[in-house]
């Protein structure tokens, strides 16, 4: 019924955070509940998600993706303790009026921050938006669960239309019937695991996007603040070290390109794939594209350092070229030092001086000849002479420890080996 792997693709493309949240999913298929639902697997120590397959199969592919970043944030948003508080007061009769809040909060915030577009979500307008809950005012600014929920409550008119007008507005995406089971120590525990992972660019950006006014509405001196439900708990991690291989960042840039190109080319979003797992990275197999338009092969090329300094690296360099994938990259591999050699088989011969402008005199002979590179990379200890690449943004140099970023050209991508295990 789901694709795990194309989902994790997907989801990727949202945020970063829901492609961990989604490790971290159990999927049940159930006709017990109309929708989906998202509850605590306590035997898995994940979450489960619940989906009925005949109202699965009846969303298209984004509103499903809406739909498993919807059950995400009510996790992140912590509405199981919301759920819970006031079950545990005995006040259920206000469950709806909650449920509502949570909704809003969510849809709301995928739309606005997510790039989740409202009419392809919800073409027939029937869920909660800021709009249909309180139409006469639809600009308000205020995004956090307690601010609708008091204001939902206050307003004895707009619970009647809510609690009447079952089938036509204001329905809920899920059942939110598992919510109250989400242990919220249970729920850090994933947010920390996660926390651990995400990259700090990607997990700042989530916490922005995620905001929702609730933040500044904490006195700022309190002791609870940041471990409050429903605060905003992700942490970006200033201590976060790449765990992964400096050569993962040639995996991650193909994985980009690949994904770039699919989507220029993708013409059925539906259509399910198989798709190879390279140490964690999803590249799209041979068969996907067999049968189809012919796609030309994205260029790629190795430049390697054999000055010196660098020459040990070399072999390590090379086995991260060779996790490309050849079918859809055409990589050439080079070494350089004072003049380019191209290298046929693999053996890399020591050489003096080091001149990076042999490197851009190369890929301009090699465009006349009809080869343009998509991508450049670089392994140097930075000393060589000054470049000015036509296409800065399509080299990538690895540097290592001891390089000079500021005597090489602006508007490229550098790595420093020392960053990486
Ligand atoms: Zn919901």
């Amino acid at each position: 019924m789901l694709d795990k792997q194309q989902i994790s693709l997907d989801l990727e493309k949202y945020s970063e955070v829901f492609y961990h949240f989604w490790e971290f999913c159990n999927i049940e298929e159930t006709k017990a509940i109309p929708t989906a639902a998202v509850s605590f697997d306590k035997y898995g120590k994940c979450l489960r998600l619940s989906i009925n397959p005949d109202f699965w199969a009846s969303q298209t592919y984004t509103q499903q993706l809406f739909i498993l970043c919807h059950e995400m944030l009510h996790v992140y948003y912590k509405h199981g303790a919301k759920a819970k508080s006031l079950i545990k007061a005995g006040r259920s009769d206000l469950m709806q009026i909650a449920n509502i809040a949570m909704d809003l909060c969510v849809n709301r915030v995928l739309t606005t921050s997510f790039g989740f577009n409202r009419a392809e979500i919800d073409p027939e307008n029937k869920y909660c938006w800021i709009d249909t809950v309180f139409p006469n005012n639809p600009e308000d600014p205020e995004k956090y669960f307690e601010y609708y929920y008091n204001k939902i409550k206050d307003n004895a008119k707009v619970i009647t239309i809510l609690t009447s007008g079952k089938g036509k507005g204001n329905q809920l995406v899920d059942s939110h019937d598992g919510l109250g089971e989400l242990e919220e120590d249970e729920v850090d525990k994933i947010i920390e695991e996660i926390s651990k992972k995400v990259f700090p660019q990607n997990a700042k950006d989530f916490v922005e996007k995620t905001k929702n006014g609730e933040e500044d509405k904490k006195p700022s001196n309190s002791k609870k603040a940041g471990t409050q439900a429903g605060g905003n708990s992700l942490k970006v991690r200033a201590d976060y070290k790449p765990r992964a291989k400096w050569e993962s960042v040639v995996r991650q840039w193909c994985k980009k390109a690949l994904s770039d190109s699919f989507n220029e080319n993708w013409t059925r979003p539906n259509r399910r794939t198989m798709f190879l797992d390279m140490g964690g990275l999803l590249l799209p197999s041979e068969n996907d594209f067999a049968g189809g338009k012919d796609l030309e092969k994205i260029k790629v090329a190795f430049f390697m350092d054999v000055s010196g300094s660098t020459y040990h690296l070399a072999e390590r360099f090379f086995v991260a070229a060779s996790t490309v994938p050849k079918h859809r990259f055409d990589v050439d591999l080079y070494q350089f030092d004072t003049v380019v050699r191209k290298l046929e088989d693999g053996n890399v011969i020591g050489g003096g001086g080091t001149s990076y402008r042999v490197i851009s005199d190369h890929i301009n002979k090699m465009e006349k000849e009809g080869v343009l590179y998509d991508s450049i990379w670089i392994l140097t200890d930075s000393f060589g002479d000054g470049v000015s690449p036509k296409y800065p943004d399509r080299w990538h140099w690895f540097l290592t420890p001891g390089s000079q970023i500021a005597q090489l050209p602006e508007n490229c991508n550098y790595y420093n080996l020392s960053e990486f295990e």
